[in-house]
């Protein structure tokens, strides 16, 4: 099984990838709402139109897909640390986010 540890380290980049896409889109969905907008309400409370109304909504399911990610990116320093030994989890455990 010596492909397995590789194969964890794939999925882990995987996340990471992920993570950044995510955090790409939210960047992006922020710059579309600070923009000026005739049919938003001026202020950071004012009511938003339907396209902006839309992209806070995706903000938020982006920032839950984000925190999940970042839940499962623990699953696999967990596994590996079982592979390392106990002397070596600890040091894993603590290169957490
Ligand atoms: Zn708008």
């Amino acid at each position: 099984m010596a492909g397995k540890p590789r194969r964890l380290a794939v999925a882990q980049r995987d996340r990471f990838q992920q993570l950044q896409a995510l955090d790409d889109a939210i960047a992006w969905r922020q710059a579309r709402i600070a923009a000026s907008c005739p049919g938003c309400q001026p202020g950071p409370d004012g009511r938003r139109c339907g396209d902006h109304a839309c992209d806070l909504d995706l903000i938020a399911a982006y920032r839950q897909m984000a925190a999940a990610t970042i839940r499962h990116l623990s699953e696999p320093a967990s596994q590996l640390s079982v592979a390392g030994g106990v002397s070596g989890s600890r040091d894993i455990a603590c290169q957490g986010l």
